[in-house]
Formats: C-alpha cells, structure tokens, sequence
C-alpha cells in the first residue's frame, strides 16, 4: 500500500506551491470527484528519497466562502478520509485566521493524524503565526516556505514517523518506539581528502564506501541507517564521495554545492576538517552555511594522528574558531583520527548532545523568570530618553531553538545587544554551540489577555 498525505489549507495559503515542490518534475494526475465540479491533483512525492502519494486539495476549497462548512465537509471529507497523514497548512504572514481555526476544529474531529505546517517563512520572517499556530493543537508546527524550498528538513522529519508507521501490516511494539525517535538526520562534509569517506566507513562499521589516495574510488553510496546508543541515525547525503569520480579539476567547486544538498537535509552536519589545514576559507564556508540554516554543527578536527604540536594545534583551532564564527559561540570541536578510529565515541557523543540541545523546548516561566534578571542586571539602552523594556520571552520552535521578545521600541534594540541576549541565553540554557534565533517584537505579553 502506498502511504497517502493529503495537504489541506485555506485558499492561497501555498497548497499548490507546496505540491508541486513535492511531485517535482514527475507527472501529476488530476482527478474528478464523482458528482463534484471540483479536480483535485495527486501525484508521487520524493522528499529526500522518501515516496509517497500526495493529493493537493487547492480546487477543493475555493467554493468555501459562501457556506465553509457544508463545502468543506463534502469536497475533502474523502480526500480526508483516505489519508495517512494530513498537512495542514497555513500562512505563517497572515498569522492563524478564523478560517483556519474553523479547519482545524474540524480535522481534530478526523480520525487521520494531523501535521501543521507554517508556510512563507523564508529569510528572516516574522514569526507571529508561527507562535500562533500552537493554538491549533497539532503540536510543534513546522516551518517551510515551499516557494522558497527552505524547511524541507523539518518538514522530512515530521512526515517520516508516519509514513514508517503505516507501511508495515501490523505495527509492531518496535515500530512503535521508532515512531517516537525518528532518525537523528547527519551529514558529513568537508573539502576533498579531508577524510570523510574514510570517517563514514569506521562509524557505520563497513565497507560500503571504498577510500584511497587517489580520487574517484567511492562507489555509489546512498542513505546509510544505523543506530548509536538507541538513538536511530541515518546519513542523509554523500553525494560528495559519489560524484567525485567526474569532477577530478573542480573538486573545490563541487564539493560546496554538495555540502550545501546534505546540509539542508541534515539535524546535524559534521565539518570534518585536515588537522594539518584548518579552517580556511572553504571550511568556513560551509560552517557559516550550516549556521544560517540553523542546523546544529560539530567540528571534527582529523588526522590528528599526524599533527606533531598537538597543544599547537589545539589553539589555533580554538582561536580561528572564536574569530571566525562569532555567530555561534561555543561551537563543539573533537579532534579525531578516522584511520585509527581514534575518538570516534565522542565525536558521536558529541553530535548526540549537540541534537539534544537543538531540540530543546525551554519552559516560558523560566524564560521569564531569566528576562526578569537580564534586563534588570544588563538593560538596553534608552531610546531618545526612553527607556526600552523587554517585556515578555517565549519559545516559539525548536530545531533550532527559536525564541520571540516583546518589548517597547524593538526596532532600537542594537544587534549587539541581540547578540549579548543570545550569549546570556546559551550560557543560562545549556545551548553553547546552537544557531539560536531570536526575534524582538513590538507590544506586551500577546497571551496576556487569554490567562
Ligand atoms: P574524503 O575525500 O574526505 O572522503 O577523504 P578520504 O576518506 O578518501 O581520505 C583521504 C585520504 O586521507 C586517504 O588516503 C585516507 O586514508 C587519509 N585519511 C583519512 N583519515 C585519516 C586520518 O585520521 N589520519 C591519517 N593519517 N590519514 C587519514
């Protein structure tokens, strides 16, 4: 049976973008409803190599205005039905309107499990709907702009556990707990013959992936599964060991597009760098990269077995990373040896705890209860004479964690200031290393008047 998500919104909040983001260049196939004027458009979707039917309800809705309800019911009511998942989308510019309110009332009443998914947040968004999409009761909704293929990761992670969930017959006590940890997703990157292939080949304990002095020795290597104390992990891409068979004079070149691939679709991405040659600019390229897309990042430093001084080394490696990534300070290092397998366990470790914290969810009293003293201990300075107050924190996501500000006059609020609340954060919240990010808003507590 092929797993069926259906995706569900108000009109012109993205549906069909969103589809055809999805379906790609395969054909989609437009269907009638019997005894209905409306089509609806179904067709394969592959995201990230996971398959599965996707039925675009746009079309379906547009009769809604006039009696929502009624429509509502009888056009999706079979769409609905036979779904395995529904994406609920909204627009997360508009914020949660009363129409979206009204669908989500009546998908909870549905017996078909519910994903929301906040659409238009490219760049630097506002995050008003984002925070007002907890209201919907779907849990953690998932940010996306479809048009601008950004948040395809997020989205691959909430839809896997249920499409795993529904492929076997019955499901088993395993699928079960697999269901609640789905893959921790990892990438690996770094410049040619830093030694990744080699890296990949001692963490997953095969030989899948052939390395050698000389390129163009890797084989084809696809999504690799495997499991480190429980937690599932699966590497997401290695297109850069795949194709560097073809690529023997832009090397340079290629492997950054790649890495760009696996880091969109990775939770954490491994820099692994040359102990002998750290941190140039390619390097932090893509560890700049990792940061924007605000995925977790953890340095590998290897070959470690060949560096002489290693207190030398040691240094610099600390240095050039406080100078050249003040984005996120605290990032984690481990220095390895991947042909000796030297220090492989913590570099896992490493990157579990680092995921850990990527997902953490702060608990809004205690986010508060720190403004409270911040503010007090360290306040923004006046704007013309008056004073800026910071008024109300919550978190409004995670992975990464994303948190909102309200305060009087935001928009005077230097970055510095930003950049020392972040600091304040990571130290208060155990989150040195994450790309944070944190939004001022303009007004008071918004939940004030619903206590
Ligand atoms: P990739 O291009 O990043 O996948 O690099 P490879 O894994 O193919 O490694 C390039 C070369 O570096 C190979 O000759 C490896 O044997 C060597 N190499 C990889 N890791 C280490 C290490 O930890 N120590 C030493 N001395 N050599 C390594």
């Amino acid at each position: 049976m092929v797993e069926t998500v259906v995706i569900v919104g108000r009109p012109n909040v993205g549906k069909s973008t969103l589809f055809n983001r999805l379906v790609g260049r395969r054909q989609a196939i437009v269907n009638k409803t019997p005894g209905l004027t409306r089509d609806w458009r179904e067709g394969m979707a592959d995201l990230a190599g996971l398959e599965f039917r996707v039925i675009d309800t746009a079309g379906l809705e547009e009769a809604f205005d006039d009696s929502l309800q009624a429509r509502m019911r009888e056009h999706t009511d079979r769409v609905v039905a036979e779904a395995d998942l529904v994406i609920f989308l909204f627009d997360a510019r508009t914020g949660v309107t009363p129409m979206d309110s009204h669908f989500a009332d009546w998908l909870r009443r549905q017996s078909s499990p519910v994903v929301v998914v906040a659409n238009k947040c490219e760049g630097a968004f506002d995050i008003a709907g984002i925070s007002e999409a907890y209201a919907l009761g779907f849990g953690d909704p998932v940010a996306i702009s479809a048009e601008h293929n950004e948040g395809f990761a997020d989205l691959f992670a909430a839809i896997l556990p249920w499409t795993e969930a529904s492929t076997g017959q019955d499901a088993t006590e395993d699928q079960a707990v697999e269901r609640e940890a789905p893959p921790l997703q990892l990438a690996i990157v770094g410049r040619p013959n830093v030694g990744k292939s080699t890296l990949i080949n001692k963490l997953i304990g095969e030989e899948r992936m052939l390395t050698g002095p000389e390129a163009g020795v890797t084989r084809d290597a696809v999504a690799v599964d495997w499991s480190y104390k429980l937690q599932p992990l699966r590497l997401v891409d290695t297109a850069g060991q795949r194709r560097r068979a073809r690529v023997s004079d832009s090397l340079e070149k290629l492997s950054v597009g790649d890495a760009e691939r696996a880091i969109r679709f990775a939770h954490v991405v491994v820099l692994v760098l040359d102990a002998e040659a750290m941190l140039e600019r390619q390097d932090l390229s893509i560890a700049r990269q990792t940061v924007e897309e605000g995925r977790a990042l953890v340095i590998a430093a290897n070959k470690w077995d060949l560096v002489a001084d290693k207190k030398a080394a040691l240094e610099r490696l600390r240095d050039r990373l406080q100078t050249s990534l003040p984005q996120v300070r605290g990032v984690p290092f481990v220095t390895i040896s991947a042909l000796n397998g030297q220090n492989l366990e913590r570099l896992l470790d490493t990157v579990l705890d680092i995921y850990g914290a990527w997902n953490r969810r702060v608990p809004t009293a205690r986010l508060n209860n720190w403004l409270g003293l911040v503010s007090e201990d360290h306040p923004p300075r006046m704007d013309r004479g008056r004073a800026v107050r910071l008024r109300y924190i919550t978190q409004v996501k995670a992975r990464p964690p994303t948190f909102a500000i309200w305060a009087t006059r935001p928009k005077s609020v230097p970055d510095s200031y930003i950049r020392y609340l972040e600091n304040r954060l990571r130290d208060e919240f155990d989150l040195d290393g994450i790309p944070l990010r944190l939004h001022l808003r303009k007004g008071r507590n918004p939940y004030a008047t619903d206590r």
